[in-house]
């Protein structure tokens, strides 16, 4: 996922796309200089693990936008964008929801185009 992306999808989920700076006479040794984390480096999420899977599929439940991902997902990505799954999901939901669950790092991504493509339309 680009920086971009990651950034928009942290920010859906509420939390800081830290910018890290390095102080060399503390530790850990950066802190972000917007909300203070401190650490060893750049501890924004990847969004291409399990964990960050599952907080996402929290927040779209907390915010009620799971059946708007969903449609997208399953309707209008695959009309629009060449991510990987087979044209024509069309009506078998279950074949669907196995290629969505199977894969951390495809469905952050999916939720990031998701996003990109509210921005666009202005929602
Ligand atoms: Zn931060």
């Amino acid at each position: 996922m680009n920086e971009a992306r990651a950034r928009l999808v942290t920010e859906y989920i509420e939390e800081c796309w830290h910018t890290m700076k390095v102080d060399l006479y503390n530790h850990p040794n950066c802190y972000c200089t917007k909300c203070g984390t401190s650490g060893y480096g750049n501890d924004c999420r990847t969004f291409a693990n399990w964990n960050d899977f599952g907080r996402i599929v929290e927040v779209l439940q907390e915010k009620e936008d799971w059946e708007k991902f969903l449609t997208y997902a399953h309707y209008i990505a695959p009309q629009e964008v060449d991510f990987g799954y087979p044209v024509l999901c069309g009506s078998d939901m279950a074949g669907f929801s196995s290629w969505l669950f199977t894969n951390p790092a495809r469905f952050c991504n999916l939720v990031g185009e998701w996003l990109e493509s509210l921005e666009k339309k202005g929602e």
